[in-house]
């Protein structure tokens, strides 16, 4: 039997659809019938050759969900749970994380481990099934497998897709306290969640700056309080919404350096504000270290990246708030394997808020 798997060949390349064979399953791993992958910002990155490291012709799509086809021999979830075939689960994307190094074991940044591998960004096609895009995805002996509770439907989980634990790690790092007025910079997939999140957590107010106004109504769906047009005297609205003062905690997902700057200027004396949207380079921004860091006290606070605690905790969350925030709503459109070109550029052209691939 053969499986149809997407293919990104290299950057600037249309990516094509091709036959691959079967893997073999060794004892430990796992097969996956893809039920839905997601195209994200990041796959657009991929196409324009933004990131290092990427060993193409690779299979794209980091985060999915799929239905367990096959076993070798018995292999458990992060529970400890077995897993069966039929069971519909998750996986967290990054591989071989090698828990013996500096990154990991001192400074506990797994997210900066360099032995680390991630299905669909740096483990090549050439290497097996180790991507969304594809009818199939071999989860090697060792990936984390999270189970979907019952509550979280495929639909439910890849909505919200790989914007959630990115969205939770940021609102974890932004250490919001309750009652606290949080500013997010950008409604796409990351900021909307970080919305929703931020609501669940308590915070007693919840304002967006975003340029579309399409992405600005689903802020407000997704638990937004009130929406600005950075085209609009952002600073001054802004100041006005917070009693002068601004924001206690400023969340940056707009992936624009000039946001920085705004996000620093914006947020009240001795704020903290998380940059979790700066993903790859876009070039540098000027900022006055004396009044935007020094004078005011503020915390910035680099995020970067997601680990296994932001996807479980994420599953967790959508179980139980995926009815009062409408993250399925934020899947535009559905596309097949043959149409992953169209997705991408959708993506790119922000035509959709989110792209999802039923292969
Ligand atoms: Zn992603
Ligand atoms: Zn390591």
């Amino acid at each position: 039997m053969s499986v149809r798997a997407a293919i990104m060949e290299g950057p600037g390349q249309p990516v094509r659809v091709v036959e691959m064979a079967d893997p073999v399953i060794e004892p430990g791993a796992v097969a996956l019938r893809t039920l839905a992958a997601e195209v994200c910002g990041t796959d657009v990155h991929l196409l324009h050759g933004r990131l290092s490291g990427v060993p193409y012709p690779i299979i794209p799509g980091h985060v999915s969900v799929g239905a367990v086809e096959e076993t070798g021999g018995a292999v458990t979830d992060v529970d400890g749970q077995t897993v069966r075939p039929g069971d519909v689960v998750t996986f967290l994307d990054v591989h071989e994380t090698c828990h013996a190094c500096w990154h990991c074991l001192v400074a506990k940044l797994s997210t900066r481990c360099p032995k680390r591998k991630v299905y669909g960004i740096t483990y090549s096609a050439r290497d097996g099934l180790l991507g969304g895009w594809s009818q199939r995805i071999y989860l090697k002996p060792g990936v984390c497998i999270v189970r979907l509770p019952r509550e979280v439907t495929p639909d439910l989980w890849i909505a919200a897709g790989c914007g959630l634990p990115t969205a939770l790690h940021a609102v974890d790092l932004a250490a919001l306290r309750i009652g606290d007025r949080v500013l997010v910079q950008g409604a796409g997939p990351v900021g909307l969640s970080a919305c929703a999140l931020a609501q669940a957590s308590g915070a007693g107010w919840v304002g967006v700056v975003e340029g579309s106004p399409i992405r600005r109504q689903a802020a407000l769906r997704m638990g937004a309080d009130q929406c600005f047009d950075p085209a609009q005297d952002l600073l001054a609205e802004v100041a006005s919404a917070t009693r002068g003062r601004g924001p206690d905690v400023v969340i940056e997902a707009s992936g624009n350096p000039a946001a920085v700057r705004q996000g620093c200027e914006m947020a009240r004396d001795g704020g903290r504000y998380v940059i979790v949207g700066q993903y790859t380079d876009n070039g540098d921004v000027e900022i006055n270290p004396h009044a935007h860091i020094n004078r005011k006290h503020l915390t910035i606070q680099g995020c970067w990246g997601s680990d296994l605690s932001h996807i479980y905790r994420g599953a967790e969350a959508l179980a139980r708030l995926g009815d009062r925030f409408p993250w399925v709503s934020m899947i535009s459109r559905r596309y097949s394997l043959d149409q992953v070109n169209e997705a991408l550029s959708d993506v790119e052209h922000r035509r959709v808020v989110k792209a999802v691939i039923v292969p």
